[in-house]
């Protein structure tokens, strides 16, 4: 009941919810040595270079004249340096990964794992994950470029993740919440039925416990791998969710960087509060889809979180390194607006 989450919490336990990010080394390197940073950004070796076409244009030659560079930038092994896609920084991953993967310089937010998302929100110690060893089966025997089967089993590998979505009860700050994390790294943070089962289940446990929610959303949307098995997942997590609504207890959405598709149309967009990372990419359909469907100019920041809270889709952009904060202050409010509404 409520009164438990008056207890005070032992904090200064010296043990971490999880091992260090040195214990994870595929998810953690996943998300910093994003490969399309990778070719973007850095220059490729002299050797690698296209061989120049009859019309080179004024902004090749510019890439040829940085040449000097570029020998240089080929030395700086690989995982120890991440280049800022806003800012052009070249950053220390140590103290990018102390900075929670925000860029130290302009503030950009890189993608994160759902390992230390969790381990930057919860107290020490207080995470208990439920249902860690669900793995989806592949019920089409879906074939396409690769199986199914094959691709589960790659992502499982690099990851070190089961599925898309890590679940579990924890204390952030005084409340005992039901905790649900994605991670885009696996499979694109697509829902398929695992994801929206350990949803489902978080939320009953929540709603059975009396708990709020919060879920981090990252998603490209549905597994199309998993067919209607996967579109189902959107009704199910809403439907468990107006359950734990009735009841009156709150449901912190946390929307980052991508929340697309069939996750932003279901459970990521019905919470009581709807909180974005800045520069997150929100959407349903593509800007490119939109623009063609709608033959009309996308305004500027278009899909962005800054646009949508402009626009009175999201309730607030809640920096990184102030989320622990800021949700603890939500619950705060909204857990105590619960009892004076219990108590009438
Ligand atoms: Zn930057």
């Amino acid at each position: 009941m409520e009164s438990g989450n008056l207890q005070p919490h032992p904090r200064t336990h010296p043990i971490p919810v999880f091992p260090a990010p040195s214990a994870f080394p595929l998810a953690s390197h996943t998300v910093m040595g994003n490969p399309s940073f990778a070719k973007k950004n850095l220059p490729m070796p002299p050797g690698d270079q296209p061989a120049a076409k009859s019309g080179t244009s004024p902004s090749s030659f510019k890439k040829l004249k940085i040449g000097a560079s570029k020998s240089r930038k080929r030395e700086i092994p690989e995982g120890i340096w991440t280049k800022c896609p806003e800012c052009s920084v070249m950053l220390y991953d140590k103290e990018l990964d102390e900075n929670l993967k925000v860029c130290l310089h302009c503030g950009h937010h890189f993608q994160i794992g759902s390992r230390e998302r969790i381990h930057s929100l919860v107290d020490t110690c207080s995470f208990e994950e439920m249902d860690a060893s669900l793995v989806s089966t592949d019920v089409l025997g879906f074939v396409g470029v690769s199986s199914y089967t094959s691709k589960l089993d790659e992502y499982q590998k690099s990851t070190g993740l089961n599925d898309a979505v890590i679940t579990g009860i924890g204390k952030i700050g005084p409340h005992r919440v039901a905790l649900g994390v994605m991670d885009f790294t696996f499979l694109g943070g697509s829902m398929g039925s695992v994801v929206g089962e350990k949803l489902t289940r978080l939320i009953e446990t929540a709603t059975d416990r009396h708990l709020p929610i919060i879920i981090i959303a990252a998603s490209g949307g549905a597994r199309m791998y998993e067919g209607m098995c996967s579109l189902m997942q959107m009704a199910k997590t809403c439907g468990a969710l107006a359950y734990h609504a009735r009841s009156r207890l709150p449901y912190l959405s946390v929307l980052t960087n991508p929340t697309t598709a069939g996750v932003m149309a279901s459970f990521a967009t019905v919470g009581d509060l709807i909180i974005a990372e800045p520069g997150a990419m929100i959407g349903f359909a593509g800007p490119r889809v939109i623009k063609d469907t709608t033959q009309s100019e996308l305004p500027p920041g278009f899909q962005t979180a800054e646009f949508l809270l402009e626009h009175g889709l999201i309730d607030a952009v809640v920096p990184r390194k102030e989320m622990k904060e800021r949700l603890t202050s939500y619950l705060d409010y909204l857990t105590a607006a619960r009892r004076q509404v219990g108590a009438q």
